[in-house]
């Protein structure tokens, strides 16, 4: 879309008078940018290698006017239908982080959830014995993609059992507490906590230190999530990206340890440091455009 508000300055902007601000104006307000009609997160993409034009585009409220001159037409079917949106109430969700394959952060071919026995990313997904009956396996993506879609599952006691490997427990609880939006990270509840964390990417950075920053905006604590130098370009291959702004409008699922900058008093930052801990994913549905 051609114009989006920025919160920070109540103006609203044209996209290739946007491009045009000086980079620190332009870092700060593409965090605080919304829909001029619906309100939801927006982000900015300057002009592209590929010949796209500079432009802005948001995940707008189902009802958005803007939705509907702009829906996209391709991948609708690509998510949020038949197995994918399928928990079964009160069973256990297992998640083998160490089977994580990471995926193109683009949705642009049909995937199905792996199944029992069959193989996915050269990786075979096998559940034994008691498991079979009482629990359901997850992928990152899968996780991902329930919470973008779905309240329910946000706040929901189903429990969730990340492991790190075969035997050892990264991390479990039911969803609503140990998968945390970035909007409702509080200082009193997450600093200095290992939990998932998850949320949209409005800005994305290098530092000269090698990491990469994945910043969210305002309306979302301002959280970033870092990850570290030495799995950077690990983590670039295993989502195909070979430009930093293809994560622009991306959500992010993330495992790590939250840390408040300034000494707790400033913005939350989740450091990442294993490659299989992170997933992101841009989602197309009707609302995106
Ligand atoms: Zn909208």
């Amino acid at each position: 879309m051609q114009y989006a508000i920025c919160k920070s300055d109540n103006e609203v902007w044209e996209a290739s008078r946007f491009a045009q601000l000086e980079t620190s104006a332009l870092e700060s307000k593409r965090r605080n940018l919304a829909c001029t009609e619906c309100g939801e997160f927006a982000w900015f993409r300057k002009e592209s290698r590929h010949g796209h034009p500079a432009h802005f585009c948001a995940h707008h409220d189902p009802d958005c006017e803007l939705k509907i001159n702009y829906a996209s037409t391709d991948d609708l079917a690509n998510e949020g239908t038949g197995l994918e949106d399928e928990v079964s109430s009160g069973k256990t969700i297992i998640v083998r982080l160490d089977q994580e394959t990471g995926g193109d952060v683009e949705v642009t071919t049909k995937q199905h959830p792996p199944r029992e026995g069959r193989e996915e990313g050269g990786k075979r997904f096998v559940l034994r014995g008691r498991e079979r009956q009482s629990n359901q396996q997850f992928t990152l993506r899968r996780i991902l993609h329930r919470l973008v879609k779905s309240y329910e599952f946000r706040e929901s006691d189903t429990q969730v059992v990340f492991y790190k490997n075969n035997d050892e427990i990264m991390l479990s609880g039911p969803v609503k507490d140990i998968v945390t939006s970035f909007d409702e990270i509080t200082r009193e509840k997450h600093h200095d906590k290992t939990n998932f964390y998850w949320g949209p990417i409005a800005s994305v950075g290098k530092t000269a230190d090698g990491k990469i920053w994945l910043n969210s905006t305002e309306d979302y604590n301002s959280a970033s999530v870092v990850v570290f130098d030495d799995i950077a370009n690990i983590f670039l291959q295993l989502f195909n990206i070979d430009d930093l702004d293809d994560l622009l409008g991306a959500w992010v699922l993330v495992a790590g340890n939250c840390w408040f900058s300034g000494g707790g008093s400033g913005k939350p930052i989740i450091w990442c440091g294993t490659p299989n801990y992170i997933f992101v994913r841009k989602y197309r549905d009707p609302n995106l455009q």
